[in-house]
C-alpha cells in the first residue's frame, strides 16, 4: 500500500486510532519480526498510552529464528506481552489469543467474581503498512475479509469481525500508522525488507546497506546463495561480484543497478534464507 504520510495524514491516522481505543480491550501492534525495532510506529507508545498490549512478532517465518528467540527473551524480561507469528501461514495464533487472555486475565477474573461474563476480547491490531495487519485479520477470522483498512481521508464504519473460537473480536479496520522516517538507517532496513517503496530511498544505497549487512550477519548464506568463495570487505565490490556471478555485464561493466535490484529481491523473497537485520543487541526496544 502506497501512503505519502504528511503531517495532516499523521494527525489523522492518530485521530483514528486514538477513536477506536474507546472500543477495544487489547491493542495487538504487529511489527516485522526481521526489523521488529524499526518497524515500529515511533509514537505508537504515547498514542495507545493505557491500553493493555500485546507485540506480535509477524512474518517470523521469514526472520532468523535465533534473533527471533533473542527478542521474545529481551521483550519479556521487560514484561512485554510478546508473541512470534507466521501470519501467512497460520502459525502463532494460538500464543497470541493467549497473549491477549493473559492481558485480560485479571480483568476478567474480577467481572466473573462479580458474577459478570466477559465476553470476548475485543481488539485492534495496528501497525505499519505491509506488516501483515490484514493477512492476520482474515487468518484470525478464518475466512477472507475484505479489509479496505482506513486510509488516512477515508472513513467507514467500524464493524466487528468475530473470530473462530470465539474469544477475541476484531475490528474490521486496522489501525495504519507511519513508519518512522527520520533515522536513515531505520529507512534502510524497511527498505531492505520490502516495508517501503525502493523509490522513496535510492536503491543503489538500499543495496549496499543491504550486501554490508548480510556480509556482516550472513555471510555463509551469501557465500551459498551466489557462489562465492570469499566476500571482498567493501560492499561495492562485493555487489559487483555478485552483479559478476550471475552475468548482469553491461558494455563491459556489472550493471549496478541490475545487481542491486536482484539481490534486494532474493532477500525480500528468501532465497538467501531467513534474515534479520535488527538484533536486541542493535537496540533499546521497550
Ligand atoms: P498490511 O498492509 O499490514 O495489511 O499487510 P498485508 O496483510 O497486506 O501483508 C503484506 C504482505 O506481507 C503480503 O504480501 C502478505 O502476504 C505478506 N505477509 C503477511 N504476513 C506474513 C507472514 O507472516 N509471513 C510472510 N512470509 N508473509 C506475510
Amino acid at each position: 500500500m502506497a501512503i505519502q504520510w504528511f503531517p495532516g495524514h499523521m494527525a489523522k491516522a492518530r485521530r483514528q486510532v486514538t477513536e477506536k481505543l474507546k472500543l477495544i480491550d487489547v491493542v495487538i501492534e504487529l511489527v516485522d519480526a526481521r526489523v521488529p525495532q524499526s518497524s515500529r510506529n515511533p509514537m505508537v507508545d504515547e498514542i495507545t498510552a493505557g491500553k493493555p498490549r500485546l507485540i506480535v512478532l509477524n512474518k517470523a517465518d521469514m526472520a532468523d529464528p535465533a534473533v527471533t528467540d533473542a527478542w521474545l527473551r529481551a521483550l519479556k524480561s521487560e514484561d512485554v506481552e510478546v508473541v512470534a507469528v507466521d501470519a501467512k501461514h497460520s502459525k502463532g495464533l494460538k500464543q497470541l489469543i493467549t497473549g491477549a487472555q493473559k492481558l485480560m486475565k485479571e480483568k476478567h477474573d474480577r467481572m466473573r467474581e462479580k458474577g459478570r461474563n466477559p465476553g470476548p476480547i475485543r481488539a485492534l491490531i495496528i501497525g505499519i503498512p505491509n506488516v501483515g495487519k490484514s493477512t492476520l485479520i482474515n487468518r484470525l477470522a478464518g475466512r477472507n475479509i475484505a479489509i479496505t483498512g482506513d486510509r488516512p481521508g477515508v472513513t467507514k464504519r467500524q464493524q466487528w469481525i468475530k473470530m473462530k473460537g470465539g474469544e477475541m473480536e476484531l475490528l474490521d479496520t486496522p489501525g495504519i500508522l507511519w513508519p518512522k522516517f527520520e533515522d536513515q538507517l531505520v529507512g534502510y532496513r524497511l527498505a531492505a525488507t520490502g516495508a517501503i517503496k525502493d523509490e522513496i530511498l535510492n536503491l543503489d544505497d538500499i543495496a549496499l546497506y543491504t550486501v554490508r549487512e548480510l556480509h556482516a550477519r550472513y555471510p555463509e548464506q551469501l557465500k551459498e546463495r551466489f557462489k562465492l568463495e570469499t566476500l571482498p570487505e567493501d560492499g561495492v565490490e562485493l555487489l559487483e561480484m555478485i552483479g559478476k556471478k550471475r552475468g548482469l555485464i553491461s558494455g563491459g561493466y556489472v550493471d549496478f543497478e541490475k545487481a542491486s535490484e536482484l539481490l534486494l529481491n532474493e532477500l525480500r523473497h528468501e532465497k538467501i534464507g531467513r534474515i534479520s537485520l535488527e538484533t536486541p543487541a542493535d537496540h533499546e526496544m521497550a
